[in-house]
């Protein structure tokens, strides 16, 4: 089986350590690939490539447009080796293979976004209030930028942070998470491929308590971009405060999904189900909380219900299959738990809550589409982010409670409103501390909006040009054009 390397200084090596690891498809536990396992002396070494490229001043003074051109270069390669990246990403996730190409898709359009952004800031002028002088704002790039990526959106969430950065002009040290790291590595050779210069792009493998510590605390990295759990998101910060890094932070989430009674029904059960059971639930803007006016609660679950029930569950390579497993046995042992937790509490388990029974699904970490209902606002299965595929519902009576239920949570992520009264909705977006509300929709992003949390769902934000922003300094440029002594000193 080939092994999975790490590209550090423009060379593809194994660890220092020489130690691997198996990465498997959690359809049925095969291992699809071994992969080179790093540590801190590996980070080390990726860190000071990149530091060195950054330093020599070569890529971040390259012209804005040559950047541009080699990101639409990327952007052409991931579409020319779409088939293969969704088959990696789908053997290395267990999502359905439509799911996966339709990820390459968008990460396409990140590429194209960023490389359209490259060349588009020429500064600004701005109003001096100095006689005979002029001012003009700049944007740098920041430097050496780490990057740390999740496994739900294994690719997807690389590409927002590799995009921007590489459009700013800044060096790079890619992480993905050690156990999805297949279609990072492939992407990594097509930047290969474009011809990034030497020590510009790095990847390094591993796993996050020893490779990704090193690249949170190294005093030569000035930022580092984060995509994962908020614990992990403490501790990094905690980490970074060393030498002052840039951080830039997307957390976790638990997505109120607003129902009020005038919703279009049909439509607003179908994209419930669709908010919560994507990716089996394993996405950070998961509608996993749903609120129900009264009047229309009980035919809503009812019909819910009735449709979770009938998910089809599978191999992701499968055309009938709605929903793979979830990522490993330990993720699904924390489902689990929360189910149990919701159980205690007094939520009434309507649908699931249990491992499927099919005996083509018992080697894969399949969980059943699980909801529960008479939910209350203080319950952990509400506040606490589950990641998997559990439903949580809550009745309201009035606009002003879902608007202070759905703010109760610690999290600021995203959530949708569905009624067909547009100042009501118009009303509850605005009230709600929310990086993105959807109104009658849920789950479309795109690059060209920015992504991000309110409160502790993140610090910043990727996509659209606040994703470019975050990974450049600001500088303002004064300049006396006649210069005269001041003569504030007179001896
Ligand atoms: P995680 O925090 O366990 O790991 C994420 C990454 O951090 C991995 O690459 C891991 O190796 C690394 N890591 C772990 N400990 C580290 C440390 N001490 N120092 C540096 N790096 C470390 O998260 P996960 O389980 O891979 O992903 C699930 C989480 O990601 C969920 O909470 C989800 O909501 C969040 N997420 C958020 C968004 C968003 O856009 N807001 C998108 C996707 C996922």
């Amino acid at each position: 089986m080939e092994r999975q390397q790490m590209f550090i200084n423009g060379q593809w090596i194994d660890s220092e350590s020489e130690k691997t690891r198996e990465i498997i498809n959690p359809f049925n536990q095969e291992v699809v690939a071994i992969a080179t396992e790093g540590d801190t002396r590996d980070a080390k070494r990726a860190i000071e490539a990149a530091r060195e490229a950054f330093d020599d001043g070569n890529w971040a003074s390259t012209p804005a447009n040559e950047r541009e051109y080699m990101l639409f270069q990327v952007a052409e390669r991931i579409q020319e080796n779409k088939d293969e990246l969704a088959r990696l990403e789908s053997l290395d996730t267990g999502k359905t293979l439509t799911e996966s190409v339709a990820d390459m898709d968008d990460i396409t359009e990140v590429f194209r976004y960023f490389a359209g952004l490259a060349d588009k800031d020429g500064g600004e002028i701005i109003e001096s209030p100095i006689p005979k002088s002029s001012s003009k704002v700049v944007r740098e790039p920041v430097g050496v930028c780490t990057q740390i990526s999740p496994w739900n959106y294994p690719l997807l969430q690389a590409s927002w942070k590799i995009a921007p950065a590489l459009a700013a002009g800044n060096t790079i040290i890619m992480k993905p998470s050690e156990i999805t790291p297949l279609t990072t590595v492939k992407m990594t050779q097509i930047l290969e491929e474009v011809g990034f210069p030497k020590g510009v792009v790095n990847l390094v493998l591993g796993a996050g308590a020893t490779v990704g510590q090193e690249m949170v605390e190294n005093h030569n990295v000035d930022l580092v971009s984060f995509t994962g759990g908020i614990e992990t998101g403490r501790k990094i910060m905690n980490a970074a405060a060393g030498n002052m890094k840039k951080i830039a932070f997307e957390l976790g989430g638990k997505n109120p999904n607003i129902v009020f009674a005038d919703a279009d029904f049909e439509t607003a059960v179908d994209q419930a189900l669709n908010a919560v059971y994507f990716h089996a639930g394993q996405v950070c803007s998961a509608g996993s909380r749903l609120l129900v006016e009264d009047s229309i609660h009980d035919k809503f679950v009812d019909a819910l219900v009735e449709r979770a029930s009938k998910i089809r569950l599978g191999n992701g390579f499968d055309k009938d299959t709605e929903s793979g497993p979830l990522i490993s046995a330990e993720h699904r042992a924390k489902v689990e738990k929360y189910v149990e937790i919701g159980k205690e509490e007094g939520a009434k388990l309507v649908v699931g809550g249990k491992r499927p029974e099919d005996s083509v699904l018992q080697d894969g970490f399949f969980y059943l589409p699980t909801i529960f209902t008479e939910c209350e606002n203080d319950m952990r299965i509400v506040q606490e982010e589950i990641f998997g595929p559990v439903l949580t519902i809550e009745r309201f009576t009035s606009e002003e409670e879902v608007v202070k239920r759905a703010n109760s949570t610690t999290y600021g992520l995203a959530g949708a409103v569905w009624t067909t009264d547009a100042k009501k909705a118009d009303r509850v977006a605005s009230n709600l501390r929310l990086g993105t509300v959807w109104i009658n929709d849920f789950h479309p992003y795109f690059a060209q909006a920015p992504w991000g949390g309110f409160k502790q769902s993140g610090i910043g934000r990727e996509l659209g040009k606040q994703g470019l922003e975050e990974y450049t300094e600001v500088k303002h440029i004064f300049e006396n054009h006649q210069p005269e002594p001041v003569n504030w000193f007179k001896g």
